[in-house]
């Protein structure tokens, strides 16, 4: 099991999600063991690396911050790198925000088909999760726990006849992700719209990037594609969330009500509990059954 970076570049716009601004997206092959890093080309080159020490936890997006350079919404294009197992890359944008697209990850899945990957010369490391660890507030919580694989259990609850209660276990593989999860887009309530663009946010929302809801359905002309998109969508959110941890994750998340400023939270507290996690590689046995082995003296999570 090798890291990976895509084969040529690939280029996308659209309009952010938040700012409404036009955004122009290129994403690059990177070298081995250099991660996934956010170049805003309008401020003139400034890196903004995709790990937990750059994040800043938030409601409505995930924001990453290095100096005065920001970029937010980066979480749908984290999700489809992460769910790719893609883990070197240059994300170069000239602008703020990710392009919206269509609200879900599947865009972004598909322009990473197309740009092909290429295995590097590195082997790729996880992050075991050894004890569990929770955090909550105000009703919500993330708990990790132990396990041989990496797993999701998401609970939503809102009070709307159209979402309600929704749950939704994934077991991650890259099939289970585009089938299951890629296309769950974001989504919002018509009543909250003013209340956030008189404050600068979700000025590019639309019908066109997000599944909008009024007193009692969708608006949106072709409904839902799937009955349970949201908590669908929701577990895509966390699975970008998690992956700035900086590597994929050996363990159970179980997620009640929480956002990206919840899971932002806990990303940061799982890399100061260094006694929670060890980093390990993994080797495939002849019969291609991995095996995990701890490589501690050789390799270390970027933080
Ligand atoms: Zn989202």
């Amino acid at each position: 099991m090798k890291e990976k970076t895509i084969k040529e570049s690939v280029s996308c716009s659209g309009i952010g999600l938040h700012t409404g601004r036009q955004i122009h997206l290129t994403l690059r092959p990177a070298g081995k063991g250099k991660g996934i890093v956010f170049v805003r080309t309008d401020l003139g080159g400034t890196a903004i690396p995709a790990d937990a020490a750059h994040v800043v936890p938030s409601s409505l997006s995930t924001i990453l911050k290095s100096g005065d350079a920001t970029v937010q919404t980066v979480e749908h294009l984290m999700s489809a790198i992460s769910a790719l197992e893609i883990d070197n890359l240059v994300i170069e944008l000239d602008g703020p925000e990710l392009p919206a697209l269509d609200g879900s990850a599947f865009p972004f899945i598909a322009l990473l088909q197309k740009a092909g990957w290429l295995e590097q010369k590195k082997e790729r490391a996880f992050i075991e999760i050894l004890k569990p660890m929770t955090i909550s507030e105000n009703g919500k919580s993330v708990t990790i726990q132990p396990a041989s694989s990496f797993e999701v259990k998401c609970q939503i609850s809102f009070d709307h006849p159209v979402i309600s209660d929704q749950v939704y276990h994934y077991w991650h593989s890259r099939q289970a992700f585009i089938g299951e999860l890629a296309s769950a887009r974001t989504f919002g309530f018509l009543k909250d719209a003013a209340a956030l663009q008189s404050k600068g946010l979700a000025l590019g929302v639309s019908l066109d990037n997000a599944i909008v809801i009024d007193d009692d359905k969708v608006m949106n002309e072709g409904g839902l594609r799937y009955p349970d998109e949201f908590v669908r969508h929701k577990v895509l959110d966390l699975i970008g969330d998690f992956s700035l941890l900086g590597a994929p994750i050996l363990g159970r998340i179980e997620a009640v009500c929480s956002g990206h400023k919840l899971h932002g939270e806990m990303i940061q507290a799982i890399m100061k509990n260094k006694k929670a996690w060890r980093i390990v590689t993994a080797s495939c046995s002849e019969k291609s059954v991995p095996v995990f082995q701890s490589s501690l003296q050789n390799l270390s999570v970027t933080v």
